[in-house]
């Protein structure tokens, strides 16, 4: 049974490897670093009013010195907050007291804050009556209330370590009980008329699926969730779709209103174009708010089979015309009516989706770039990059001076490839660093 992970972290001597000493206590004896992980980092075994976890020093942050330079210093922190986050239930972030509150101290606080791990603040070499005040200038890390302890000399410790058991997982003994996957979000947007309801149906019966219909989060929508062969898809604002014939149509305003609202809740958009009309300026603007809410978008265009060939090669360049700034989005042509080319529908949003959610490991991200940079020189260098959030991937490249937009969008290209990210909308971010 896997036992949950604590990961201690902060700058160089503010007493780390004490603190885990301490927690370990009498048991000094197995501190032993294990094979198979790296080298620098330690993995012991401890236990506190009967709960056991395991401890991890994660080490390895810049042994003292400052030479390296301030953007491979921010390169480290980074690479440890990030691999303390994704394999800790809890992290104890260690600082000095005797220091007060250091950049590096805030930066991998930042961190923390925005990966919501929850984090304990161990304000260490509190060894005697020190002042509140100097122990307090730490809430400023925004990392709730400081802990003060004096790991060498084990005082208030156990006040620490209860706080810390609190924050431990519920119960590890019935720990991954399958979490239900939460149902991504898809909303099928589009102009009256073009299909959607006719492909939505051709969807459910496709998927032979279970279909039940659940409130939306707004007034009187009503989404419909789908279980595919690969998990279930909630369908936004599904209202007017189920009922073949409505009653009174929307008007064109009303319903893009609609669809406005379900691409806010969406994780992804299927936008359905009506190829015997072509590319519309209506579909152009759906377009564009898709792509401006961030949101990875699959485009149908329906009714492809009452078009002839010289339709269709027509159609084909209003996509490429008119709908560029999508860039990677799948294009599908197909028939909601007769269900051909609607199979790949799933599979595209899927994909999609998923790689919405993604994140890279920063060490593969930075050597991916080291390599695109020696490939393509240019004249501004990358030094170091992190992927700060998802939904959609997001990256921050540290470059010594801005880059020229045609570099950046080759770099996009490459980490697009490299990380299969298909069609998903990709955001990159320049920061100026010294180098
Ligand atoms: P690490 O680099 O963060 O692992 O730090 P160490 O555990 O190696 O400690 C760095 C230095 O701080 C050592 O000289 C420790 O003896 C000292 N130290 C650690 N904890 C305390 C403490 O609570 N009080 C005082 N005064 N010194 C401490
Ligand atoms: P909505 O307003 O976007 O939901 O559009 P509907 O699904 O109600 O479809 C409008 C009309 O287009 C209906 O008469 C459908 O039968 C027809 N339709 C939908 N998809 C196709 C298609 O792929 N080919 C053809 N020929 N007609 C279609």
């Amino acid at each position: 049974m896997a036992l949950p992970v604590v990961a201690i972290v902060g700058r160089p001597n503010v007493g780390k490897s004490t603190l885990l000493n301490r927690i370990v206590g009498r048991r000094e004896a197995i501190v032993e670093e294990k094979p198979g992980v790296t080298r620098d980092r330690k993995e012991v075994e401890a236990d506190w009013q009967g709960r056991e976890f395991l401890v991890v020093d994660t080490g390895g942050w810049l042994a003292g010195g400052s030479s390296v330079g301030d953007e491979m210093l921010d390169a480290r922190v980074s690479l440890q907050a990030e691999r303390a986050m994704a394999q800790a239930d809890v992290v104890l972030l260690v600082v000095d007291v005797t220091v007060g509150v250091t950049e590096e101290d805030d930066r991998v606080a930042n961190m923390l804050r925005r990966a919501k791990t929850p984090t304990l603040l161990v304000v260490n070499k509190v060894d005697g009556d020190t002042r509140d005040a100097d122990v307090w200038a730490f809430a400023s890390l925004g990392l709730g209330d400081p802990h003060p302890v004096s790991a060498l000399h084990g005082r208030l410790t156990g006040d620490m370590l209860d706080a810390l058991v609190a924050h431990l997982p519920d119960d590890h003994h019935q720990e991954p009980e399958q979490a239900t996957p939460t149902a991504p979000a898809v909303s099928i947007v589009g102009r009256p008329n073009v299909g959607k309801s006719t492909l939505f149906n051709r969807l459910i019966g496709d998927e032979r699926s279970v279909v039940h219909d659940m409130p939306g989060t707004t007034r009187d929508a009503i989404d419909t969730m789908v279980d595919t062969p690969d998990g279930p898809i909630r369908f936004v604002d599904t209202a007017g779709m189920r009922r073949k014939s409505r009653v009174d149509e929307p008007a064109e305003y009303y319903s893009l209103v609609r669809a406005l609202q379900a691409i806010d809740r969406a994780d992804a958009a299927v936008l359905v174009i009506d190829a015997t009309e072509g590319v519309t300026h209506q579909d152009q603007r759906l377009a564009e708010r898709i792509d401006a809410a961030g949101s990875p978008i699959v485009v149908l265009l329906n009714k492809w089979e009452l078009l002839d060939a010289e339709q269709r090669a027509d159609v084909r360049d209003q996509v490429e015309d008119r709908l560029a700034f999508l860039g990677y989005a799948p294009v599908l042509k197909g028939s909601a009516l007769t269900g051909k080319g609607v199979h790949k529908l799933l599979p595209a949003l899927r994909e999609a989706i998923e790689a919405y959610h993604r994140r890279v490991p920063t060490r593969e991200l930075n050597l991916l770039l080291q390599a695109a940079q020696s490939a393509h020189p240019a004249p501004s260098r990358v030094l170091y990059a992190t992927q700060g959030a998802t939904d959609p991937p997001t990256f921050t490249l540290f470059a010594n001076r801005p880059l020229p937009a045609t570099y950046l969008r080759y770099l996009e290209r490459r980490i697009r490839e490299h990380f299969d990210f298909g069609p998903t909308p990709l955001k990159l971010r320049v920061r100026r660093r010294s180098g």
